[in-house]
């Protein structure tokens, strides 16, 4: 197999944040051989620095490729909510922009004594002063960063909120990070890793064909009330916040090469959500918060996405029985860095039935449940193709959705039978070992 070479740039950014400084170094073919690539990579680079408490973002062989969702890179950390590792997938364009910058992980180590904003640039990286982006919500946040280094391609935001209430944002529509990335880089002190690849990447030369048949596949007996937003709260049984999501006059948003959304753009009264339009994509996020305040809580997401704070810790707050209008009191006040006030919860925990906190950690307890809690086998089959996905660098929603896209995945990488079968055998034994937290 040779897509080390055709799927990787060789290429690992160390970012020593105490410095700060940065350095580029090799990412050897052997150790693709051995970890294939995202949260398995990830979690290898993480022990090689461990004394100093990394932050690997890595994407995986077949991010920014031409297979469906190829979006995803992967956040590998020690969770100071829970001081276990945990891994958090974040979509949109993060993966492929990483790729295109010329690097294929980036590892921010020690901490700075001082804010900073890392700002990655075509296999350049430039550690910037962070003081001014200290308690800027998100639009403010892209202003500044837009005047400063212009429009970032992709970010990733810790959020402006105490970090103990943030969840880390990739987008307007937050994020699937409920295991402290947020809290991770606020340690490092840093506000905002922003990435900017123009970049390209070989690919093999029937990939476009291969995943155009794959996704004509996926696409058989899709019906249209199952993409979008809604269609995804439908299928994890989400039916009270699936109810205040509407079904026309939407706009369906994906990620790079998504061929089946699960984010929608909708028009809201601007007397109901405070903003002309909004975009949902934490569908647990949103759902917990729709149980308490049905048609309520897209003021509430706004005001969340914006402040950079988790909407199911905000959710945690309401049903311990604090009425909408203090919840948001309470997230004006955090903005100002005044309110002290933690909800105890487990933070959409209940979305998950039989998992424990701990079989959260992999997949950073955000996704949404795309299984039958009352079957182990399902719950199981789910793990495995999520896992899957984040060591390949592909979407971990999408793939749990299309049992045919995750068998189909190691042949965008395989030359041969022989090959995909070696493949497998590494997959599945690299997917038991991020399950596990190894
Ligand atoms: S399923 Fe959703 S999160 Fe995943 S790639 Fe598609 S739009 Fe993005």
């Amino acid at each position: 197999m040779n897509f080390f070479e055709t799927h990787y740039n060789g290429k690992i950014l160390l970012v020593d944040a105490a410095g700060p400084s940065a350095e580029l170094i090799s990412l050897d073919s052997s150790l693709v051989r051995e970890y294939l690539g995202g949260a398995a990579l990830n979690r290898a680079l993480y022990d090689r620095f461990s004394d100093d408490d990394p932050v690997v973002f890595g994407t995986g062989p077949l991010t920014g490729s031409f297979a469906p969702a190829s979006c995803l890179l992967v956040a590998t950390f020690r969770s100071p909510f829970t001081g276990r590792i945990a891994n958090v997938p974040l979509t949109l364009r993060t993966g492929p922009q990483v790729k295109y910058t010329g690097f294929d992980f980036i590892v921010i180590r020690r901490k700075s004594s001082n804010p900073v904003v890392v700002v990655a640039h075509n296999e350049t990286v430039r550690i910037a002063p962070g003081e001014a982006y200290d308690g800027l919500q998100l639009s403010e946040m892209l202003d500044r960063a837009r005047r400063e280094f212009g429009r970032p391609e992709s970010f990733v935001w810790p959020g402006a909120v105490t970090p103990s209430l943030a969840a880390a944002a990739t987008g307007r529509g937050g994020g699937f990070d409920r295991r402290g990335l947020a809290a991770a880089l606020t340690e490092k002190n840093i506000k905002a890793l922003f990435i900017y690849g123009n970049d390209g990447l070989p690919f093999g030369s029937d990939d476009l064909a291969h995943s155009d048949r794959l996704i004509g596949e996926m696409k058989k007996n899709l019906k249209k009330k199952e993409v979008g937003f809604a269609g995804l709260l439908d299928r994890i049984g989400a039916d009270q916040a699936a109810k205040v999501v509407p079904r026309r006059k939407v706009r369906h948003m994906a990620c790079a090469r998504c061929p089946v959304p699960c984010m929608s753009h909708i028009l809201v009264p601007r007397g109901v959500s405070g903003t002309d339009g909004i975009l949902l994509a934490d569908h647990l996020g949103f759902a917990a918060l729709a149980e308490h305040v049905g048609i309520g809580v897209y003021r509430l997401i706004s005001v969340c996405n914006e402040a950079g704070i988790d909407p199911a810790a905000v959710a945690d707050w309401l049903a311990a029985g604090v009425p909408q209008e203090e919840a948001l009191g309470f997230i004006a006040n955090l903005v100002k860095g005044k309110e002290n006030n933690a909800p105890a919860g487990n933070r959409g925990g209940d979305f998950y039935g039989p998992l424990s906190e701990e079989d959260c950690d992999f997949f950073g307890g955000g996704l949404p449940p795309l299984y039958n809690v009352a079957d182990d086998a399902s719950i199981k089959a789910w793990k495995t193709r999520t896992a899957r996905a984040m060591i390949l660098g592909v979407c971990p929603i999408l793939a749990a959705r299309f049992p045919i896209l995750d068998a189909s995945l190691p042949s965008f990488l395989a030359e041969n039978t022989a090959q995909a079968k070696a493949l497998e055998q590494t997959l599945e034994s690299l997917a038991e070992a991020v399950i596990a937290g190894r």
